[in-house]
């Protein structure tokens, strides 16, 4: 079959299957995918290429294919947000303020992928310091969405998703902080996970909010996220003190795994999903709730029954991540001041006037927004009434989760309340990107892991996701639920029209 079939159109899997078949190489792979790269540049999916590089990893992909080596990843083309740092490849978190910056070392979430044999074809465009909804804040271009370009493909991992969605690449690296894996795979219609927090190490993520940010895998398939996140996560303790000291799992082993009690025909026998009200309310549009519902409806056939439960401090959710998450930004980003890191203002007065210059210059309004924010709420006199009090509830959100979990095994929602916006439609207004953050904000507050996955269309014949979240370490049953559905459903093989 795949002999058949374009390069593009295959997922990890599949090419994985090609490759060790021989019926293709990977640079055969990795030149098409970078030449397909080059035809579709308008749509802003990626800032840096290094074809050197890319074909460099992956003539020792074919000789270690040659020698008989297999692995689910070997000789697989893959990308990486641009959050990532990359020896390979320039970094530049979608800023100015990076333009000319090339990291020594790579991230270990790339370093571990490399070691499994996949292919970089290179470095994917994202709101500037992963900051945003829309991938409209990065510096360079806006990216995208391949199912209507006058739209956004989602943020802050757009151009990943933007990327796999237009078949540039199988998979993706993405990372989440307030929902940037999630959004803009349910924007383009792609499966993405962003796993528990301190499941994949941070080391090597430029730093937006350090407790907060997750890497994890974006592809079409759940099945296709297993296999890049069983290479992604496992710990990494001597590197990132926040990584878990929890072993690696093999998440594509777990998807051949039946649920206990189920049946071929009822492969989530015995799940229960809770249905939060406050994610099902006037909020959410109804195109959304409409495909939300519909896809529920298929996990109910497959065996899942439905309950209804509550998260009463979801609306906190907003408040709580934009004082949290600014004011390490603004912590995170002291470092990027023309000497240690970043751009430096040609001229200026004296030292302070040299960091005033370098940074009013190099970083865009969102995140200068952000630092005033952050450098407010932690300010003295403010501290107690703003992030102290936001870290309370914060731990008020993560109970309420715990507390829905002892009536459900996993939640369900809309991803986003609405499909993907025009671009421009909210780059003037810094609230209306916040507010649109409502449904994926609260698990990252939690640490937990949650996921979207492909469930239908809505207006604009836009796609929409289908939010799944977990218990910690739930990732395993986060991805065997997705996959019964995708393999019941075909959602997740649309393709965008000239795509
Ligand atoms: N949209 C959110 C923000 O702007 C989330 C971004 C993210 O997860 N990196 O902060």
């Amino acid at each position: 079959m795949s002999a058949a079939r374009n390069v593009h159109q295959m997922g990890v899997a599949e090419l994985s299957t090609a490759l060790a078949e021989k019926k293709l190489s990977s640079v055969e792979a990795a030149q098409d995918l970078l030449a397909r790269a080059r035809t579709h540049a308008g749509l802003g999916a990626y800032l840096a290429f290094n074809e050197a590089a890319t074909l460099a990893q992956a003539q020792a992909a074919d000789a270690r294919l040659a020698a008989g080596e297999r692995t689910p990843l070997l000789g697989v083309p893959i990308a990486h947000k641009d959050i990532f740092v990359t020896r390979d490849f320039p970094t530049t978190a979608g800023s100015k303020m990076l333009e000319s910056y090339q990291s020594p070392f790579d991230a270990t979430v790339v370093q571990r992928l490399a070691q499994q044999g996949a292919v970089s074809l290179g470095k994917l465009n994202c709101d500037e310091f992963a900051m945003g909804s829309g991938t409209d804040n990065s510096a360079y271009a806006p990216a995208h969405n391949p199912w209507d370009v006058s739209r956004v493909p989602g943020g802050s991992s757009g151009g990943s998703a933007a990327a796999v969605a237009a078949g540039l690449v199988p998979a993706a690296t993405g990372t989440d902080t307030g929902g940037s894996i999630r959004q803009p795979a349910s924007f383009c219609g792609i499966t993405g996970i962003k796993p528990t927090y301190g499941r994949c190490s941070r080391y090597g993520m430029v730093a937006f909010a350090s407790s907060l940010d997750q890497a994890g895998p974006m592809a079409r398939s759940a099945q296709d996220c297993a296999a890049l996140l069983t290479a992604m996560a496992g710990p990494d303790i001597d590197r990132d003190s926040t990584s878990l000291d929890h072993p690696a799992e093999d998440y594509s082993a777990a998807l051949l795994q039946a649920r206990a009690g189920a049946s071929a025909a009822q492969p989530l026998k015995g799940l229960r999903i809770g249905l939060p009200q406050e994610f099902f309310g006037a909020g959410c549009a109804p195109d959304v709730l409409a495909a939300v519902h519909a896809a529920l409806a298929e996990y109910q056939k497959l065996g899942a029954s439905l309950v209804e439960i509550s998260l009463p401090r979801t609306e906190l959710s907003i408040p709580v991540y934009y004082v949290i998450a600014p004011a390490e930004a603004s912590s995170n980003l002291s470092r990027f001041d023309g000497v240690k890191f970043g751009h430096r203002a040609a001229q200026y007065d004296d030292l302070t006037d040299m960091y005033k210059k370098s940074r009013s210059e190099a970083f865009g309004p969102e995140v200068q927004r952000r630092i005033m924010i952050g450098t407010y709420v932690l300010s003295h006199g403010y501290y107690d009434a703003y992030y102290l009090q936001a870290q309370r509830i914060r731990r008020l959100i993560a109970q309420d989760f715990q507390q829905a979990f002892t009536q459900c095994d996993m939640i369900a929602g809309p991803v986003a309340p609405t499909v993907a916006w025009k671009i421009g439609e909210k780059s003037e207004d810094p609230l209306a990107n916040y507010l649109a953050d409502i449904y994926t904000l609260s698990t990252s507050l939690a640490g937990l892991p949650g996921m979207s996955v492909p469930a239908g269309f809505g207006a604009g014949n836009m796609p929409v996701g289908l939010q799944l979240v977990g218990n910690y370490f739930r990732e395993a049953e986060l991805l065997q639920t997705a996959h019964a559905f995708q393999k019941a459903t075909d959602w997740h093989l649309k393709t965008p029209e000239g795509f």
